[in-house]
């Protein structure tokens, strides 16, 4: 766990969540402030910072976030497909230091968000 990172408070249970999915590995939750009908957070429960920080020791936690994003994202109501995205770094337009991919969907198409959720 890092000290002062949001993310990693929440998995502690420190800071509440609207948890949706629960691992070893991985830990996942409602954004707060859904861009879509849709908006799943699916992080790392080690702490780690981007993908740019990421070593072979993290290759079981990634692996195992892109295989929950379709179970999570039909449970929670994007049967028809979903987006999967992650910001890296102040290019990546990141926010949070603790990687997090976000899954965006709902019954409508998510649209292009090259840039940010919007
Ligand atoms: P980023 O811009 O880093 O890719 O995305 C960060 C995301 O984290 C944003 O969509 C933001 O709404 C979400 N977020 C930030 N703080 C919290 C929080 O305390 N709880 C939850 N559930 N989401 C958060
Ligand atoms: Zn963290």
């Amino acid at each position: 766990m890092s000290e002062n990172c949001i993310f990693c408070k929440i998995v502690a249970g420190e800071i509440p969540s609207k948890k949706v999915y629960e691992d070893e590995l991985v830990f996942a939750f409602h954004d707060i402030h859904p861009q879509r009908p849709v908006h799943i957070l699916v992080i790392p429960k080690r702490h780690l910072a981007s993908l740019q920080d990421a070593t072979p020791a993290d290759e079981p936690a990634l692996g195992r976030l892109l295989a929950v994003a379709n179970q999570l994202a039909t449970e929670a109501g994007s049967s028809g497909g979903f987006r999967v995205i992650i910001n890296n770094g102040e290019i990546g337009c990141q926010e949070v230091p603790h990687l997090h991919a976000h899954i965006v969907g709902g019954d409508q198409p998510v649209g292009p968000m090259l840039k940010r959720l919007d």
